[in-house]
């Protein structure tokens, strides 16, 4: 066993307001440069819907990620000789119409237009070729409902589902889903790299591309399920999340989580045990990857681990960060954070919370909401085989679950609030939801701090060794790993 720290991300759906602030700060950060007009690293979707780029999730039209080989997972689309004969026509990647034109407007005509009839307008006019242009795509086009009647239907999460009836209005259901890099234990875009640009870091996990080496080949693009590398079009080269590492260097949380108004993000570290990663990825059901990738996350509290861990070369701080990890928390000791889409096997390390939704009364129908009905998982207005084809590859149970439990605590804490003699002080063990367990569950989901939210440690150079020493030197500055974007 060899054991490495990882920097993880929960997202709780279920606070998500949909205000898109996350995705401000990211875009004035690190993608206003010329090429980059198009890309967005942390963006907010409305499902059900095709997404950005349109139909990443589908994977038959465009192999990505992992599938299970005679001997293991193989790259999807080809292992390395079919990718050597695609170097030079590799069609296995999103062109520009799946993602969208991006686009500004003409302010200055505002200024100039001079005395008119009517009052002047700003025309979309296009970010590339700065011709006018009408906008018809864009990295949320289906917000908030607004274009699901025309991709709904293509939405991949539907299988199982009686889609045209869920899409109908009295029926419709609607979340929002937050995504970003998901700095993969099993990284597809890494594999992928014929020159070696993108490496995963040996000290935190955050996966980064090497812009001095890339030489555009946009394997990675292609490689990637969740769709997030993006191509520089103006410098050639390739681009995505870096989980604002150098942030995090000094114990800060990534823009994205820090800009949340709803609170939802938490950041923490997760011990792995990094020498199973290849056997978790080989589930041979995809049902199961859900389960063996949390196989891979170690209890930090176990003193044999965490002495085993600082023998692997882990800080001592970083151990008693992974303590406190919220991360740690909710994905693992309490079980209500899951991984999106398992089955691509890359071992994804950013989790979400499911949504709780009201019960699915039809109008006219049978169904009343009643205090009891409004909080089972069977009966809300999104399908749990919806969430359960997001989050763990088709499979209810983990996802009932974690529902459960969620309402079990609002019961809890509505109880508590409304003084009511029938509290059970055990709560509802039978969902796993204790006095102590809703007490620390409602703190950290609902009045969590800024410090509980976040528990990062600093990158400490003077402990970093070896392999470890080079990729600090390489993290100096925005112009070595992702070159120019800030110039
Ligand atoms: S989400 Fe894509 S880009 Fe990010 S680490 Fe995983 S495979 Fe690589
Ligand atoms: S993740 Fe936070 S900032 Fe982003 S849309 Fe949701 S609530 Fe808003």
């Amino acid at each position: 066993m060899k054991i490495k720290a990882q920097m993880g991300m929960v997202l709780n759906l279920d606070k998500c307001l949909g205000c898109h602030t996350c995705s401000i700060p990211c875009k004035n950060a690190w993608t206003t440069a010329r090429g980059s007009e198009y890309m967005w690293f942390n963006h907010v979707e409305t499902k059900p819907g095709v997404g950005y780029p349109k139909q990443w999730e589908r994977r038959d039209t465009s192999p990505s990620g992992w599938e299970l080989g005679k001997n293991g997972p193989v790259l999807a689309g080809g292992g390395k000789l079919g990718r050597l004969a695609s170097l030079f026509g590799n069609t296995a990647q999103p062109g520009m119409e799946q993602y969208y034109e991006p686009w500004t407007y003409d302010y200055a005509h505002l200024a100039k237009s001079g005395p008119t009839r009517h009052q002047p307008q700003a025309e979309a006019v296009s970010a590339i070729s700065g011709q006018p242009m009408t906008p018809a795509a864009g990295p949320n086009w289906e917000g908030d409902l607004a274009g699901t009647h025309i991709t709904g239907l293509d939405d991949p999460n539907f299988t199982g589902l009686q889609a045209e009836a869920l899409l109908r209005f009295e029926r419709v259901f609607m979340m929002h889903l937050p995504r970003l890099c998901e700095h993969c234990l099993h990284p597809a875009c890494v594999a992928s790299c014929p020159s070696g640009a993108i490496y995963k870091r040996d000290e935190d996990g955050i996966v980064l591309v090497d812009q001095s080496r890339c030489r555009g080949w946009r394997q990675c693009v292609g490689a990637c399920p969740y769709k997030k590398v993006y191509f520089n079009w103006n410098t050639h080269r390739a681009e995505k999340c870096l989980f604002c590492y150098p942030r995090v260097e000094s114990s800060q949380a990534p823009l994205c989580a820090q800009s949340c108004p709803g609170r939802i993000r938490y950041v923490g570290v997760m011990l792995v045990d990094v020498d199973a990663v290849q056997q978790a990825a080989a589930q041979p059901e995809a049902t199961d990857m859900y389960e063996a990738q949390m196989k891979l996350f170690l209890d930090p509290h176990d003193a044999a681990i965490a002495r085993q861990a600082e023998r692997d070369g882990v800080p001592h701080a970083w151990i008693q960060a992974a303590q406190r990890s919220p991360v740690y928390k909710l994905a693992v000791e309490w079980r209500v954070a899951l991984p999106l889409h398992p089955e691509f096997r890359t071992l994804p390390m950013v989790w979400y919370i499911p949504p709780a939704s009201p019960l699915n009364a039809l109008a006219g129908g049978e169904q009343h909401e009643t205090e009891e009905s409004w909080a089972d998982p069977d009966n809300m207005r999104i399908p749990l085989r919806y969430l359960a084809n997001l989050f763990t590859a088709g499979d209810e149970a983990p996802v009932r679950r974690a529902l459960e439990k969620l309402m079990a605590l609002r019961r809890h804490m509505r109880n508590q609030r409304l003084d009511r003699q029938t509290q059970d002080p055990q709560v509802e063990p039978e969902t796993g939801l204790t006095t102590t367990v809703a007490e620390d569950m409602y703190r950290l989901l609902a009045v969590a701090r800024h410090e509980d939210r976040y528990v990062i440690p600093s990158a400490h150079r003077e402990e970093a060794q070896g392999e470890d020493a080079e990729h600090l030197k390489g993290c100096t500055g925005f112009t070595d790993i992702h070159g120019g974007l800030r110039s």
